[in-house]
């Protein structure tokens, strides 16, 4: 015989771990005891030494799907002879808990039930289980108890009440447990908001199959949906959604219609498939798909709340999902906000009322070496902590400005909100200080001082000085690229000293300058700019990042090629000479931008990154580059520093697009170019300080060719290169390394 405390910190309350346990000692034969604390749970184990290491081997690999474990502790204690084994302390006197489960899809066991008509939740649309279900998206307060959800509103029925205390129940604790009997129910209203009679599932049903475009109401929000088979609905959408090219999302019933329509790999597969259920953007492998989409891959996910399995049933293989928003607002989460904004845009609703308390998009992610890469993480990632090495203090990271995030840390763990969006939207400021408050309350943090980036018009560097001020707490501003670059090493759990490579659109340089395509060297503390490219005048300044034949134009004009070609030439040509609102940008996405329009893909953007897009979706396969320089110049350390120069670059491009060489061809060449830069920067990085470990992060990363040929090229020189996994490259994952950053200069 022996004993064994074993320690588990993690998400392990709340999502059926207690019984799990109690099902696993029984297994084993082990006797003690289980408490909650703090960070998850303790237990005193007793029993033969072989039974207690089958316990623990087991334990990570059975345990419950919304259960995530960090670490698992286990010491030799003295032997007290239990004879049973017992859950110490009621729900009341556990402690609070300090981790809550993000929102998980339908898990298999409630898809049977939803589907068997002897059932008592037959067809219910909100079945869920310890397993499944809301969670994020329906608590108001801590501790999480169902008197502080949603569900507050539903008391339950004597059924629910008895699965709900009874530990061998697969429903034992689950907060949102309800039935038809006692919960939430769903309901179809009319374009005019009129509630319909009839079973609301089958009168939405009608709706999509008759080409009508409906709201629904989710998990985290409300999406528009239709049919996708004809172009004629899409377009008619596009047009009252005023979305004139973004691609939209579409929700399959299953992963055989996401097999007819995408290739699938195995990983992708799991994914999407898994209990996150995120958007993951596939290849497509049909040519129908061009009116949901423009580029070469599709947005696709697979039904995760009960009522997207009855809307589908056995008949409807796909639908068009999209967020619920009018121009960048928040998604919309309330009733009767959706059919007062939704007017003219929805011919019906698919309502239900039970509360949305907290919006939560669905997060986009594509799938590289095995994991979620993301474009967005929301839905069922979030609140979920990364790991930190212990922070000295409580802090606040504000993020930055169009793809906004905040981020709070606090011990070990650092909570990245939710996708906000575009902070120059007032809504959406709003509701980014709301979710502010609302997480300092879940978690518990009181700000010891607040982060932001260097930019002073940020509306997020606004929020954060008006509040240190009044809070009388201090303000560290941290260089946006630094904050990229921290970003990834924190998202990798690296201390640094790194390389850096990081590309993105746009942010302030310590040099009041705009970067955006740099190559630094340093730590969390403090770095060194390496590497950057010619910056690019941006001919009548964000103009330019819309319209991007005005940097087509600046780059030809800047490398002596001709620029007759160029619509308005003679006016750009103009302003450019005076100088007039012509400000400097070495940003990387305005290179994609400018290259794209030389290219003749696109012209003037409808959405962010469009060009960008377009650039990487015409490209084909080529292992040739184009010529380039590297200009050495010093900084104003006199260091030195590496500066691509473009030009001869966009001299042979123009030479051999004139050559007749194809534009698809072109743009891959294009990127092998940067490929071979940034090898040549890092390399010349390393040399300089030593430093062999490379991060990659910002916006541009989001580029699926560079994402899987530059980490091999790195590799070849000697480098190991490190990619963000679990937080978007972009700007919605600043405000993790902004924290990071802060907390290196606080010590
Ligand atoms: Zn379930
Ligand atoms: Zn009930
Ligand atoms: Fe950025």
């Amino acid at each position: 015989m022996q004993a064994a405390e074993v320690t588990i910190k993690g998400i392990v309350q709340g999502v059926g771990f207690r019984p799990f346990i109690h099902r696993l000692v029984r297994r084993y034969g082990l006797n003690g005891n289980i408490r909650n604390t703090s960070s998850g749970v303790t237990m005193e184990l007793e029993g033969e030494e072989r039974a207690i290491a089958s316990f623990l081997h087991a334990l990570p690999d059975e345990a419950p799907t919304l259960a995530v474990i960090e670490e698992i502790g286990s010491r030799k204690i003295p032997l007290r002879g239990f004879e049973t084994f017992t859950i110490i302390g009621s729900e009341k006197q556990a402690e609070r808990n300090t981790l809550i489960s993000p929102d998980i899809a339908i898990c298999r066991d409630c898809e049977k039930e939803l589907r068997d008509p002897s059932d008592r939740r037959y067809r219910y649309p909100f079945i869920n289980c310890t397993n499944c279900g809301p969670r994020f998206t329906i608590i108001e307060d801590v501790p999480y108890d169902r008197p502080k959800t949603s569900m507050k509103a539903f008391p339950m029925c004597p059924d629910c009440e008895r699965e709900y205390h009874d530990i061998e129940n697969r429903r034992y604790h689950a907060q949102p447990d309800c039935c038809p009997v006692c919960g939430p129910e769903v309901f179809f209203c009319d374009a005019e908001g009129n509630r319909l009679p009839g079973d609301a599932i089958v009168l939405a049903r009608e709706a999509l199959k008759a080409g009508k475009i409906i709201a629904v109401k989710g998990i985290g929000g409300f999406h528009l949906v239709c049919r996708c088979d004809d172009p004629a609905i899409a377009v008619e959408l596009r047009h009252r959604k005023q979305r004139d090219e973004k691609p939209f999302a579409v929700m399959c019933r299953d992963v055989n219609v996401v097999r007819n329509i995408c290739a699938l790999s195995e990983d992708e597969a799991r994914i999407l498939c898994g209990a996150r259920k995120p958007i993951v953007l596939l290849k497509k492998r049909t040519n129908d798909l061009e009116h949901l989409s423009e580029n070469g891959t599709i947005g696709v996910m697979l039904p995760y709340t009960p009522l997207h399995v009855l809307l589908f049933g056995d008949d409807i293989d796909m639908l068009v999902m999209t967020s619920a928003n009018l121009s960048d607002t928040p998604i919309l989460k309330d009733n009767a906000a959706a059919l007062e904004a939704l007017e003219g845009i929805a011919d019906g609703f698919l309502l239900h009322n039970r509360l949305i308390q907290t919006r939560c998009d669905d997060s986009v992610c594509w799938v590289l070496e095995g994991h979620e890469y993301f474009a967005r993480r929301s839905r069922g990632y979030v609140p979920q902590p990364v790991t930190t090495p212990a922070l000295s203090a409580h802090l606040l990271a504000c993020g930055a400005e169009q793809k906004a995030s905040f981020c709070l840390g606090k011990g070990e763990h650092a909570f990245l909100s939710q996708h906000i969006g575009d902070l120059k939207n007032l809504e959406t400021l709003e509701h980014y200080e709301l979710q502010i408050r609302h997480f300092e309350r879940l978690f518990d943090i009181r700000p010891e001082a607040l982060v932001c980036d260097l930019h002073p018009d940020y509306l997020s560097t606004r929020y954060a000085q008006e509040r240190a001020e009044r809070e009388g707490i201090p303000l560290l501003q941290v260089q946006h690229h630094h904050a990229h670059m921290a970003s990834c090493m924190a998202d990798n759990g690296l201390k640094g000293p790194c390389i850096g490579l990081i590309w993105d659109g746009t942010g302030l340089g310590t040099d009041g300058t705009t970067w955006g395509a740099e190559c630094l060297a340093g730590d969390c503390r403090s770095f060194r700019r390496m590497g950057s490219i010619r910056p690019i005048p941006l001919i009548g300044g964000d103009r330019a990042v819309k319209e991007v034949t005005r940097v087509a134009f600046a780059l030809l004009r800047e490398a002596d090629c001709d620029i007759r070609g160029i619509r308005n030439a003679a006016m750009l040509e103009k302003q450019l000479a005076a100088g007039l609102n012509c400000p400097r940008s070495s940003g990387m996405g305005r290179l994609f931008d400018g290259v794209a329009a030389i290219l003749g893909m696109k012209e003037v953007c409808s959405y962010e990154g469009q060009a960008a897009v377009l650039l990487e979706a015409g490209a084909g396969e080529s292992g040739r580059s184009f010529p380039f320089e590297m200009a050495e110049e010093k900084d104003g350390g006199g260091n030195r520093l590496l500066r691509f120069d473009w030009r001869p670059m966009i001299r042979t491009l123009v030479r051999e697009k004139e050559n007749g060489v194809p534009a698809t061809e072109l743009a891959s060449v294009f990127m092998n170019t940067l490929i071979h830069m940034a090898a040549e920067e890092a390399a010349f990085a390393a040399q300089e300080t030593g430093i062999r470990q490379v991060v990659l992060s910002g916006g541009s990363f989001q580029n699926q060719y560079l994402m899987r040929r530059l980490p091999d090229q790195l590799r070849r020189r000697g480098m190991e290169v490190f990619h963000h996994r679990r937080v978007a490259c972009s700007d919605e994952g600043l405000s993790l390394g902004q924290l990071m950053a802060a907390e290196a200069m606080l010590r």
